[in-house]
């Protein structure tokens, strides 16, 4: 009969991440379609009882923690002690935990530990004739997978947006702490602080509700026969802080960086597409972008898709967007600026 180890690490503030309650969504489900596997949750973190208190009622046949100052952070050398200790005690044939940067550094090494194996960025689980399968993509989400193991435990890594988060209501929960000896080789590394950038220049939000993309149509030469990247910038920075978007790039516009004046907030990890990223998000509007499918090809993910072009025979209008606007984006997102400031 198989097991499942739920993983989830809190944040800073002592919260578990949205993608710790869609992996416990997954866990659960996984357990109903194995016939009633037990799920046991694995905590970790510097002080968890609130994130524990937060899925009391999961259902959950026990939580087993992992806390304290050498928790309390990421680190390789003592999450991978903590992750094995979990992994012991739980016992499990399937180990499953949210896409985090914090895990991806760490659970790799676990499972090697644990005479495992691992899959990362899962997007998708289901018990086929008894067996578990599980789907991830390759090639830049061109060629989707569907793979299952025999080796046991098999830790699988969820991406963020598979599934729905777990709701339930909270509680006082009953945790068993393990206690894990970290020796002083574990401790070398040390976090002496946090540096993170400006407010201002953080414009990747991942947990965003919408995905705007800048394309680079706002650099070019407009009706008047003129540039107006500084009015563009304007306009596109407004945007997203007021509508908290984050935001995302064609090729074009970040390729531009190296060819005089652009758009300043710019960089390549804003690039979606082929040669980028592929978010996701529930909606996307994307603005002086032509829709070609190398960028396209990054919206795979992005539930309802909006463009706003000035060219009605552009790529979106070729059934890549639910919704075209043939439309001059500095109008239409001048005046869309206007509305969310009130
Ligand atoms: C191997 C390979 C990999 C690639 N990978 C990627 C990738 O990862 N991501 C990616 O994005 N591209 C990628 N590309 C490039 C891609 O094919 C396109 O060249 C690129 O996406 C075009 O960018 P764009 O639509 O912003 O610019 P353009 O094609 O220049 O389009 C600009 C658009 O803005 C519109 N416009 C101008 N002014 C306004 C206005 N005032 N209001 C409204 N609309 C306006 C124009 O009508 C035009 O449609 C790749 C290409 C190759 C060959």
């Amino acid at each position: 009969m198989d097991k499942i180890l739920l993983l989830a690490h809190t944040l800073d503030d002592g919260t578990l991440p949205k993608g710790a309650y869609e992996s416990l969504n997954a866990a659960l489900k996984l357990a109903a379609d194995l016939g009633g596997a037990a799920v046991t949750v694995g905590l970790l973190g510097g002080d968890v009882q609130s994130a524990a208190d937060s899925i009391a009622a999961c259902g959950a046949a026990s939580i087993l923690v992992v806390s304290g100052e050498d928790f309390a952070t990421s680190r390789y050398s003592s999450d991978t002690v903590a992750v094995e200790a979990l992994v012991k005690e739980a016992a499990p044939t399937l180990v499953l935990a949210p896409t985090s940067s914090r895990f991806s550094r760490c659970l790799p090494g676990a499972a090697y530990r644990c005479d495992g194996r691992i899959e990362t960025h899962i997007t998708g689980i289901k018990v086929v004739d008894g067996t578990v399968q599980v789907q991830r993509w390759y090639y830049r989400q061109r060629m989707v997978a569907t793979l299952s193991r025999a080796q046991r435990p098999w830790f699988l890594v969820i991406d963020s947006g598979v599934f729905e988060p777990w709701q339930g209501a909270a509680g006082t929960a009953d945790v068993k702490a393990l206690d894990i000896a970290v020796d002083d080789s574990c401790r070398r590394t040390r976090v002496v602080g946090v540096q993170t950038p400006d407010s201002d220049a953080q414009t990747i939000r991942p947990d965003a509700k919408l995905l705007f993309v800048a394309g680079a149509g706002w650099t070019k030469k407009q009706a008047d026969g003129q540039l107006h990247i500084k009015k563009a910038e304007g306009l596109i920075l407004d945007f997203i802080n007021n509508s908290k978007a984050s935001l995302g790039s064609s090729k074009s516009l970040v390729d531009q960086s190296s060819e005089g004046e652009v758009i300043s907030f710019m960089s390549h990890l804003n690039q979606v597409g082929q040669t980028g990223s592929t978010p996701r998000h529930p909606k996307g509007l994307a603005t002086c972008c032509h829709g070609e499918e190398p960028h396209t090809v990054g919206w795979r993910f992005i539930s309802e898709r909006r463009a706003i072009t000035l060219d009605p025979n552009c790529g979106w209008a070729q059934g890549k967007a639910d919704v075209l606007y043939v439309a001059d984006a500095f109008e239409v997102i001048a005046k869309a600026n206007e509305l969310l400031a009130k």
